[in-house]
Parts: structure tokens; C-alpha cells; sequence
């Protein structure tokens, strides 16, 4: 029986390993995480015996990939929607209510205006004044927006919004990736505002449909119920088992991995490689050197969630909704905090008479804030909502989780990039990568990216069969 090798235990890997367990005449699969556990950036704890998410907490549910997922392993009796999804920004004094916008970039000009002053929201309203813009390739969105509705725009709006998925730099951060619907539409759209109406006019069209899903104890639940699936089918997984070098032979590939004094080799038919730019670059440094240098030039944020609970009968009447984020340029430490308790209707009926509540804090570039200890993010964090939403409640029970290189960072040119990645590393038959540096950094995208994977090997493998027999 063929054999192959998912490399990385992160929800890409497992999806992948998933999808060709589950797939016609499964070959014998095995996974190898580096780490001491399986999930990568999805995992779970408990903070005064309250389940807790320390990483992911959400999946996208307007795509079908991950809660198909979630059912797929038997959890779709646990799959819920948030209560509330109402995030507010914390601007000067207080938390206001976001204006409506795809993905940071305003719909409505006159809606802005609390958020961004008068004369800014005036600037918005008169982009429509501005020659077409005939989008042809690709421009940090930040940049591209500040120039046509005003830097308040990115400093106010697209900064938290889109810090909150990439925890990167809006200046940086590249349209046609981050934003494809709107980046695609820019190529026809006599205006910018004129294209986001529209996006906004489809999504009306959806409305109703919930945006989000979550799973009753955290969204972490996916990966032990991936673990216990695949474990049953009979794919091997195998933890604190790095890989390092991945090498071709005369009829497959040669994986290096564990220890340099104590190498262990195993061979295998096929190799998925669902890790991180940085470590999938260095092990496909020998096999395909052209993905090798791409991957390596890919920049990764760090962050730390702090997780807190308080007791709910000092929960602040008005702090309402599900959270809310905060531009970089208000100078504050956390950059978005969520009320799970009130976000999620499982974690308010677990908590008791507490409520856990979760604030994110360090952005690309500001490594610096996650020098700080524990106790002293807990303490500057508990400050923060002090101010936002008056939260003078007593911290009855903290958790820091720190998140090193957590989120790739899609710069200007990102998909080009990935092309060229996918094309040199379709130039090795067998091999197939996967992953959150690729072409979404969402779960519902690594889902789809790990499917996708499969599928090429899968190929791969019919075609080995073919030529056989
Ligand atoms: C704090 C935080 C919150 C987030 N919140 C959300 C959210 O709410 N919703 C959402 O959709 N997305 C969210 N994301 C993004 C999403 O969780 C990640 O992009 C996604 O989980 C990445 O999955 P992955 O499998 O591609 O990579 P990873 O999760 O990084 O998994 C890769 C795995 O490979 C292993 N590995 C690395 N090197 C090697 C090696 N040499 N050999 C073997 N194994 C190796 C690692 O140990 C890891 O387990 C969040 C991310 C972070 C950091």
C-alpha cells in the first residue's frame, strides 16, 4: 500500500490527512508534529474550570469547509453560532459602534463620522469625485485607501479590522489577498465606494445566514475529535517528531526528522507539508529550492491572547456586545478584547457566576510588548478595559498564551508569490503543501488548503497505480 506523510498537526495537516482517509482507497497515512501536541494555533485550557479557547475560537461559517468538518468528525451536534457578534471600536473616550464596511473600507460616508470626525467622513463622501480606480495589480490596501478616502479611513478602520485577522500593518498588508472581492471588483468599479455598496448590497442578500460557528467547550474540540476520527481509520500520528529535510528517491521521498545526533528516516510515497513558511522552506531547502527561498521571505506576526475571568455580577452594564478592537494609533495596549461569555451562549452557562472574557495584544513590530511577563500583560490588559468599558471587577482568574510567529503576514504581491511556491512545488510529483501561509489564514481556508492537498497527492498516487498495473 502507498504510503504518505502528512508533515505538521495543525488543523491544515489533519484536514488534509482527513481528506484522503476519507477519500476511495486510502493509502496508509501518517502525521508528524513537531510539538508535543496536535492543533497548532487551535487549543484549549481552562481558567477557573471554565473551558477556554487560548488560540482560534471561530471558524467562518459562510464557507462550507470547516463546519463540514466539524460534522464530518461527529461534532455537529455541538456546532453553535455566537450570540451576539456586535463588535464595537474603542476610539478616544469610549467604544462606538463600527460603521458599516467590507473589511474596514465605508460603505456609507455619513456613517463614519463618529468614528473618524466630521472633516474626515467629508473626504470619504468625495472619493467618488476621483478618477475610476482600475485596479491592475496588486497595492498594500491601506495605502491604496488612505490615498483616496483619507489616512483616518486606515488608521481608524481598516487597522483594527484587518489587524484582527492578520495582527499586521494595514500599510502593508496586501489588497488582492486580504480583500479578493473587493480587490476584483476595483478592476471595473467607477469608484471605491461604489464597489463596496455593492459587496454590501450581496451581503444584505445573505443576510440571516450566521457569518460565524463555534463549537459548545471552544472550537479546539475539533482537533481531539480529528485525533480520535483519524486515529480510528488507522492513520499513525505521531507527536515530538520534527521534520528537518525532505529528500527525493529513486521511487518516493525520505523524510529526515528528530534530533541531528539521533536522525530518525522514513520513507514514504507521497509528502504534504502543512507547516509554517518558515519550517516548510527549510525542509524543502534541497528538494525545491525556488518554494524554499519564496516561503522563507514570508514575515509572521507575533501575539498573546490573555484570557481573564471576572465575576459576572461586576460585568459593567454598558459594555454590550460581543467585544471590540482598537486602532494602533489610540496608543493602547490590547488591540481587541471579546466577551465570551457574551459571545457564546456555552461559555456564560459554563462560567456560573463568572465571565471570561479574552483581549489580544502585540502586532508585526511590536514584539517588544510581548517582552513583558505575565502578570505584567494581565495587569496592563485589566487596565486597558478598566478604561474602555469601566471593568473594575477583581481579575479572579488569568491565562497568558503566547503566540510566536502566529499569523503570516500577506504582503504586497502575496498571491504572486504563492504561485510561484505551487508551481515549483508542482514540479515535484508527490509532493503537495498546505497551510495558513498560503491563500487564507482563516481554519475554513487551512481546511480547504489541507482538502486541496490531498487531492494533488491522491493524483499522484492514482497515476503511480496506473502506470503499476
Ligand atoms: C491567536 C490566534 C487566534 C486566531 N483566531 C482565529 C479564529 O478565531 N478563526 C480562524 O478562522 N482563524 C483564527 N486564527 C488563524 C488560524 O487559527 C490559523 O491560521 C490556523 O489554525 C493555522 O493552521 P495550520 O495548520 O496552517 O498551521 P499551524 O496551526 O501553525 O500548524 C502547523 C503545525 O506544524 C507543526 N510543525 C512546525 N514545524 C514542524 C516540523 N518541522 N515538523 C513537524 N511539525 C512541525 C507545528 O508544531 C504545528 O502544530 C487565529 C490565529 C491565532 C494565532
Amino acid at each position: 500500500m502507498n504510503r504518505v506523510i502528512v508533515v505538521g498537526g495543525g488543523i491544515s495537516g489533519l484536514a488534509a490527512a482527513h481528506a484522503l482517509a476519507t477519500g476511495l482507497n486510502p493509502p496508509r497515512i501518517t502525521v508528524l508534529e513537531g510539538s508535543p501536541r496536535l492543533g497548532g494555533k487551535l487549543a484549549g485550557d481552562a481558567i477557573e474550570g471554565v473551558p477556554v479557547d487560548l488560540g482560534a475560537e471561530s471558524v467562518l461559517a459562510r464557507r462550507p469547509e470547516a463546519v463540514d468538518l466539524i460534522r464530518a468528525v461527529g461534532l455537529g451536534s455541538d456546532l453553535v453560532h455566537p450570540a451576539t457578534t456586535s463588535a464595537g471600536l474603542w476610539v478616544g473616550d469610549r467604544i462606538r459602534a463600527i460603521p458599516p464596511t467590507v473589511m474596514g473600507v465605508p460603505v456609507d460616508p455619513a456613517a463614519t463620522a463618529d468614528v473618524l470626525g466630521d472633516a474626515a467622513a467629508e473626504q470619504v463622501a468625495h472619493e467618488t469625485d476621483l478618477p475610476a480606480p482600475a485596479l491592475t495589480e496588486d497595492v498594500a490596501i491601506g495605502r491604496f485607501v488612505a490615498d483616496r478616502m483619507g489616512s483616518a479611513v486606515t488608521d481608524k478602520l481598516i487597522d483594527p479590522l484587518l489587524g484582527g485577522v492578520y495582527a499586521g500593518k494595514a500599510d502593508e498588508i496586501s489588497f488582492a489577498a486580504a480583500v479578493p472581492d473587493l480587490y476584483a471588483k476595483l478592476r471595473t468599479a467607477p469608484s471605491l465606494l461604489a464597489a463596496t455598496a455593492e459587496l454590501r448590497e450581496l451581503g444584505q442578500k445573505r443576510a440571516g445566514q450566521p457569518v460565524f460557528a463555534g463549537i459548545v467547550g471552544g472550537i479546539n474540540r475539533l482537533i481531539g475529535a480529528l485525533e480520535r476520527d483519524l486515529t480510528a481509520r488507522g492513520v499513525e500520528i505521531r507527536t515530538k517528531l520534527a521534520v528537518r529535510r525532505i529528500s527525493r528517491t529513486a521511487d518516493g521521498f525520505e523524510l529526515e526528522a528528530g534530533p541531528v545526533p539521533a536522525p530518525t528516516y522514513l520513507s514514504a510515497d507521497a509528502v504534504v507539508v502543512a507547516v509554517p513558511a518558515a519550517p516548510a522552506g527549510r525542509m524543502l531547502g534541497e528538494l525545491v529550492p525556488a518554494a524554499s527561498t519564496e516561503l522563507a521571505a514570508v514575515e509572521y506576526a507575533s501575539m498573546a491572547i490573555v484570557t481573564l475571568a471576572v465575576r459576572k455580577r461586576d460585568w459593567p452594564s454598558e459594555a454590550t456586545g460581543s467585544g471590540f478592537l482598537v486602532p494602533s494609533v489610540e496608543g493602547r495596549t490590547i488591540k481587541a478584547s471579546t466577551y465570551s461569555h457574551a459571545k457564546w451562549a456555552w461559555s456564560a452557562e459554563a462560567g456560573g457566576e463568572l465571565a471570561v472574557l479574552r483581549a489580544s495584544v502585540g502586532r508585526l513590530g511590536e514584539e517588544y510588548v510581548l517582552q513583558r511577563s505575565d502578570d505584567e500583560l494581565v495587569r496592563l490588559a485589566a487596565a486597558d478595559l478598566r478604561t474602555a468599558i469601566g471593568l473594575q471587577a477583581e481579575v479572579v482568574g488569568s491565562l497568558v498564551t503566547r503566540w510566536g510567529g502566529g499569523l503570516p503576514q500577506y504582503a504586497v504581491g502575496h498571491l504572486d508569490r504563492v504561485d510561484r511556491v505551487e508551481a515549483a512545488v508542482a514540479g515535484v510529483p508527490g509532493l503537495a503543501v498546505c497551510g495558513a501561509a498560503y491563500r487564507g489564514v482563516g481554519i475554513a481556508a487551512c481546511v480547504a488548503s489541507g482538502a486541496k492537498a490531498a487531492t494533488r497527492v491522491r493524483e499522484h498516487l492514482n497515476a503511480l497505480e496506473t502506470m503499476k498495473s
